[in-house]
């Protein structure tokens, strides 16, 4: 592989990104200008223009090495997807022209048939249609065009994340230009961005390819504990391994060409844990970016030989993986709503925004849940290693004190020792409070910017933005129309801001998320919701309160939501019912006649010492047959009843009640399994043990 000395970086950079800097170069000013109006502000993008982009963006594309372009998308499977097209066309001559048209540019009709729909497109519809997202820009990847579209079906629903992510923002900003205006302020527009902080684990592929749960599932469904795990807390923030480091300079240069700013990376706290940061973008753009780059993290660990795990929960004991989703929302011309401000009128203004925000997380907060909920985050949220799946909002102490000055109309006990007064006083100075370290609270401010911890590694972004996004976007909205009509503008901003901590100070909470305490407190004096499975929370998207709200903003439609749900839910069972097979096989294949070998060597080791002598006690000999025999016939009692819920499962026609069955009966007989196969493994030599053993996996890295 070529390598990049440091000095090339910002000609690296972006290389392979059709960006602002290639069309200002290469676009006329006034199709450049046209193309600008339709990224900046939703104008309708005309063909002629189309035709002149896709023109350039051809000649680019092939001047980089590229012979097929795409249209690239997000369907519901939570991976991206694409087909690729190449440019050749016949010409007379015998040979071939590269074209690209600007109708390829703008729609592509990719057949749909195989994507999950959840019924929104009848099988005789087969085909959806991909339409060009002209705000993210268009990139080169195995020497492929790739052009980021929204997917949907012919009826016009959305069969992807795009479409309503991309829906959610311009809710969110058609509501907060209503509040800026009246604080005097016209924007072109209000957009969300966001950094994503990503978790990954690394192992080696050799390794990985002896384990079929970690082929199949992307995780261990069994494996003993390994003398050393991560109390010592040596690798957070160690020193990276030298394989580890080649790893990370690899994937930096690819996700540098393709403009993602990588910036920050880290070991984490388990042993072949890691993390990456990006600096923060225009939140579509941001997921984007983030499939992409977790789609080139996997491809980049192959070619060194490693494999990259990106399920929350590759193994159990261990702490799993998340995603940090750093949000915010700012004017085109800059301006970040969520940081406080330093006269009177900014600070109220601040202050609505941040309402706006307590109260979208309070009144929405299963939303949030059911938008990080997969089977395999299930695994982290509430487990002591994530935050719980009560979701609460941490403001840090200063800022929470504000609020109660505010509210209660009393000096707020900072230096100013003085009633606030919206409007008229400025905000006492609050340090950008470092008890953020508080890593325990699902939903943090972190000074400008709130901190949604609850999404699992896998998880595409898009899912809890949509939420997040249209949330907001509903409080903003009823601020806006309750402010519009007032005499007095500020008091009844004031009014509107003390009514509003009040009525929803019960989402704030400053303490220990992991403890029990909180779990009570929540659930039983405050009424917070409790969602703790995938089976739990995602039918809550159905319900009223819910799918007003997103209907009412046009983040979804009624049947888009239905399928949404269904789609969620059935690819929660089937995930799990993989998994369940998975066990079922290496339990008979592997586990079983493995341990039938260690106990016939024992055996035979028995007898030859006997009878060399009759004083030989064969005391661990026996006492082990006897432990390990019990524990195969459990095991096959175990895999017996799991071999049964498997066949249940079966009989279920209703999705609601499949995902019960594997919450309350399925997964507890994986765990029982997996009980008796991880005892078993501490008695049965390693040599005869048919799998890497967690040790192995986990510190074989350097
Ligand atoms: P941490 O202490 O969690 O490491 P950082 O300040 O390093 O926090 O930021 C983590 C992520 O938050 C980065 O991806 C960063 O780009 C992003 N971020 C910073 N400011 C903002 C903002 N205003 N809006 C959205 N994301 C932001
Ligand atoms: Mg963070």
């Amino acid at each position: 592989m070529e390598k990049t000395s440091v000095s090339s970086v910002p000609e690296l950079f972006g290389s392979m990104v059709f960006d602002d800097r290639v069309m200002r170069a290469r676009l006329s000013a006034k199709v450049y200008e046209s193309l600008r109006k339709t990224i900046d502000e939703d104008a309708r993008l005309d063909e002629t223009v189309a035709e002149a982009v896709a023109k350039e963006m051809r000649d680019w594309a092939v001047e980089n090495g590229a012979t097929h372009f795409t249209h690239w998308f997000q369907p519901l499977t939570g991976v991206t997807a694409e087909k690729h097209d190449s440019f050749i066309t016949p010409s007379p001559d015998g040979g071939v022209i590269m074209e690209f048209s600007g109708k390829e540019l703008i729609k592509g009709e990719p057949d749909a048939s195989s994507f999950p729909s959840g019924g929104l497109r009848a099988t005789f519809e087969a085909r959806g249609y991909t339409a060009w997202d002209p705000t993210s820009y268009a990139f080169i990847k195995d020497h492929t065009l790739c052009i980021p579209t929204a997917f949907c079906s012919y009826s016009g629903e959305a069969l992807d994340k795009k479409t309503p992510l991309l829906r959610s923002m311009q809710a969110l900003s058609r509501q907060a230009k209503r509040i800026l205006k009246l604080f005097g302020k016209e924007v072109k527009y209000v957009r969300t961005s966001v950094g994503p902080e990503q978790e990954y684990f690394l192992i080696d592929e050799a390794m990985y390819q002896k384990r079929p749960d970690l082929v199949y599932t992307g995780r261990t469904l069994f494996g003993a504990m390994p003398p050393k795990g991560q109390e010592l807390d040596d690798h957070y923030f160690g020193v990276i391994k030298p394989r580890v480091n080649a790893f990370m300079e690899d994937l930096n240069n690819e996700l540098w060409k393709l403009g993602i700013l990588a910036k920050t990376e880290h070991n984490e706290v388990a042993p072949a844990q890691h993390e990456l940061a990006p600096i923060y973008s225009t939140t579509n753009v941001a997921t984007d970016n983030n499939q992409l780059t977790m789609e080139i993290m996997q491809k980049v660990a192959r070619r060194h030989g490693l494999v990259c795990l990106l399920h929350e929960k590759p193994f159990a004991g261990v702490n799993g993986s998340g995603k940090h989703n750093n949000w915010s929302m700012a004017t085109d011309t800059g301006m970040n709503l969520l940081s406080p401000g330093e006269t009177p009128h900014e600070n109220a203004q601040f202050l609505l925004f941040l309402c706006a925000v307590i109260q979208a997380v309070d009144d929405y907060q299963d939303l949030l849940r059911l938008s990080v909920a997969t089977a395999g985050n299930d695994h982290r949220l509430g487990a002591n290693e994530a935050p719980p799946a009560i979701i609460s909002v941490f403001l840090g102490d200063e800022l929470s004190a504000i609020l109660e000055a505010i509210k209660t109309d009393t000096p707020y006990q900072g230096k100013e020792k003085e009633v606030i007064k919206l409007g008229v006083h400025t905000l006492p100075r609050f340090s950008r409070d470092t008890t953020d370290r508080n890593r325990t609270s699902p939903f943090a401010f972190t000074g400008n910017k709130f901190e949604f911890r609850s999404l699992g590694s896998s998880n595409s972004i898009a899912c809890c933005n949509i939420m997040l996004n249209a949330a907001v976007a509903e409080s903003l909205k009823q601020y806006a129309d309750r402010l519009e009509g007032a005499e007095n503008f500020e008091s009844a901003l004031h009014d509107l801001i003390k009514e509003t901590i009040t009525k929803h100070e019960r989402i704030l909470f400053n303490g220990n998320g992991y403890g029990e305490e909180w779990i009570e407190e929540a659930t039983k004096v405050r009424g917070l919701s409790n969602l703790k499975t995938t089976a739990d929370a995602m039918p809550h998207l159905l319900d009223e309160k819910n799918m007003k709200m997103l209907m009412a903003h046009k983040v979804f439609t009624e049947s888009e939501l239905h399928s949404r749900c269904e789609i969620m839910l059935e690819n929660y069972c089937k995930t799990v019912n993989i998994e369940g097979h998975t066990m079922v096989d290496m339990v008979r294949k592997s586990y079983l006649p493995a341990i039938e070998g260690y106990l016939f060597d024992l055996a035979q080791a028995t007898s030859y010492m006997k009878s060399v002598s009759e004083n030989v006690k064969c005391k661990y000999e026996t006492s082990t047959i006897e432990r390990l025999s019990e524990l195969t016939d459990n095991i096959l009692e175990n895999v017996e009843a799991l071999e049964g819920s498997l066949e249940n499962l079966k009989g279920y026609s209703e999705i609601i009640e499949t995902s019960k069955a594997v919450r309350d009966d399925l997964i507890p007989k994986m765990d029982a399994l997996r009980k008796n196969v991880d005892e078993a493994e501490m008695l049965t030599s390693e040599k005869c043990w048919p799998v890497p053993s967690y040790g192995q996996l986990l510190f074989s890295v350097y």
